[in-house]
């Protein structure tokens, strides 16, 4: 009785690994073939992985204050040309300005040279695995303390002490770039999205900015400190 007992104990806990081990099997296949779907496994498996930029809005506010203009309250009636400081930021080469809603197109000397440096080192880290030739899309720049009003009512994310009043701050979108006429083979946004970030990372350490990834608005907030 009890020999019949443990043989049939054995025989529960066979079906049991069995069931583990199919589902375990199963799982691998699944991720194996969304890896390969979704062309991420060329990136993980690689030397470039994805990180995550995350300097505190205090730091990005710390140095808009340090190198930015005064905030301006109010867009109405404003010669944005004639205001000391700003430069004004177009469509080039290096980058696109996005059709912008909340924001104004203006920076200050050393974030507009920030803004080129990155879209030149953006370019030239494509050029360098044989890709296609892209640009950034700046998704917002300077704001009025009106803007910010204003965006706070519609984003509940948007902060009501924002670095982008000081001119030194300014987003640039991660999941969609202007495809430029040229040779290399095509990557993905997802891939760009590492490419530029790790042009941010670079410099970060070079203490040329601060940046944050911002998922939901799917763009890095990137602030002088020049
Ligand atoms: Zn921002």
């Amino acid at each position: 009785m009890a020999k019949k007992k443990k043989n049939y104990l054995k025989g529960r806990v066979r079906v049991v690994l069995a069931g583990v081990g199919a589902v375990a099997v199963l799982a691998l296949v699944l991720h194996l073939c969304y890896r390969s779907h979704t062309g991420k496994d060329q990136w993980t498996k690689g030397k470039e992985k994805e990180f995550y930029l995350n300097d505190y809005n205090d730091a990005h506010l710390r140095a808009a204050q340090k190198h930015g203009i005064e905030p301006i309250q109010s867009r109405d009636g404003l010669d944005f040309e004639s205001v000391q400081g700003l430069e004004k930021i177009s469509d080039c080469d290096l980058y696109a300005v996005d059709n912008l809603t909340h924001s104004v197109p203006y920076l200050t000397h050393n974030a507009k040279l920030l803004l080129e440096r990155i879209g030149q080192d953006f370019q030239d880290s494509l050029a360098a695995r044989g890709a296609r030739k892209y640009k950034v899309i700046v998704t917002s720049c300077l704001r009025t303390l009106d803007d910010v009003e204003n965006l706070t009512k519609v984003n509940q994310n948007a902060s009501p002490r924002s670095a982008h009043c000081y001119a030194t701050t300014f987003d640039l979108a991660h999941a969609r770039y202007i495809d430029l006429p040229s040779d290399g083979k095509p990557i993905s946004y997802a891939e760009m999205k590492i490419v530029l970030g790790n042009v941010l990372k670079e410099l970060r350490k070079r203490r040329w900015c601060y940046a944050l990834i911002e998922e939901r608005q799917s763009c890095y907030h990137i602030t002088s400190r020049r």
